[in-house]
């Protein structure tokens, strides 16, 4: 899932997100709530409607981005009071209140509020912090059951929605029934510790969701650590539902990952590492910033058949960089998300063979330089 923070993935329009066959986006619910506001995206019919993309999106819960973004935070057992990283405003997450800013920003997919456990942590504050994880779940949970009706296309106001008659906003996002329902999952935390993550996951599993996440990963840990809890998580977690890693990861780690069962994904890192020139290839990564590229009339990768990479030269791409081009940051996007795109289908490809992700998975380290 790429990242759309803001309702946007930087530098790429929906129309072109859906040429590469993107089917869902991921939209960060602290951002969208301090800026336009869930009442302002409500108003405009939700997410799918305001940003103009008819296919799935999922936000998280907030509270990441609370733990790693914002000052000031207070955590209590009732929620946690932050301040905003905009203007320095004070704002209160509870898992009611997260729930209520996610079904009226009207995402597919919504996440439980959490705790995001820090790395490193001491055994008693990991335990304390997936317990509060746990109750906050089951707060996130009853709140959804008793509010999941206010999605914003089951307004009664519809007629406020009618913000014009281009085809698009017709044809594809008027298509959502009142009986739709969002889908609330839940998140696994417990830090580095085997048995916490396994006490976490089977009482998540308890209070009972359509899928879900291991969170609280990606937060500083060695790489070993992370594939450990992941390997140590999710036999614990149903096969037959949707498994989420947040935050992950490499082109490798994807197909690691997706080799250990995991189902979904979502990182930054295509797109934050495009706009710093950085490139992922079948040949490995390139700094397309670098002076040797100045010259170089050979595609970005040459294994890619990418609009970008099938039209344009690492010349060209290093200029466009140099020169602090706005082009640079999209075309430089497009090929690295069309690059994790093919991975994925290629890892698709490997499972629906019967071969499993661990065949790719060899065959991605033999290619590697
Ligand atoms: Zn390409």
């Amino acid at each position: 899932m790429p990242v759309g923070t803001v309702a946007s993935v930087k530098g790429v329009p929906q129309d072109v997100l859906e040429e590469l066959g993107i089917e869902i986006l991921l939209g960060n619910t602290y951002h969208l709530y301090l800026r336009p506001g869930v009442e302002q995206v409500r108003r405009l019919g939700g997410l799918h409607r305001f940003m103009s993309w008819p296919r799935a999106i999922l936000t998280d819960s907030g509270g990441f981005q609370v733990f790693s973004l914002s000052d000031l935070r207070k955590l209590t057992e009732e929620g946690v009071t932050f301040r905003s990283h905009l203007d320095g405003s004070s704002h209160f997450f509870s898992p009611e209140t997260a729930m209520e800013a996610q079904i009226g920003l009207g995402a597919d997919i919504i996440m439980a509020f959490d705790e995001c456990t820090e790395y490193p942590a001491e055994p008693e504050r990991v335990r304390e912090s997936m317990e509060l994880t746990l109750r906050w779940a089951e707060r996130s949970k009853r709140y959804f059951e008793e509010h999941k009706n206010e999605v914003p296309w089951n307004n009664n106001s519809n007629c406020q929605l009618h913000t014009g008659n281009s085809e698009i906003r017709n044809s594809k996002l008027e298509t959502r029934h009142s009986s739709e329902m969002q889908a609330l999952f839940g998140i696994v935390q417990g830090g580095s510790d085997f048995a916490l993550r396994k006490e976490s996951a089977e009482r998540t599993v308890e209070i009972g969701f359509p899928g879900y996440a291991i969170g609280g990963l990606s937060v500083g840990e060695p790489r070993h650590v992370t594939r450990e809890i992941v390997e140590a998580t999710i036999e614990h977690l149903p096969a037959d539902q949707p498994r989420y890693l947040m935050g992950v990861g490499t082109p490798e780690d994807i197909v690691e990952y997706a080799n250990l069962g995991i189902d979904m994904m979502d990182c930054v890192l295509p797109t934050r590492a495009a706009r710093h020139g950085l490139l992922f290839t079948s040949e490995g990564r390139i700094s397309i910033k670098q002076a040797q590229y100045a010259g170089d009339q050979n595609p970005p990768d040459p294994n890619c058949r990418c609009k970008v990479c099938s039209r344009y030269s690492r010349a060209y791409l290093r200029h466009l960089y140099a020169a602090n081009e706005i082009l640079a940051q999209t075309l430089n996007t497009i090929h690295n998300l069309s690059f994790y795109l093919d991975t994925m289908r290629a890892v698709r490809h490997s499972i629906s063979l019967g071969r499993g992700a661990r065949f790719l998975s060899e065959v991605w380290s033999q290619a590697k330089p």
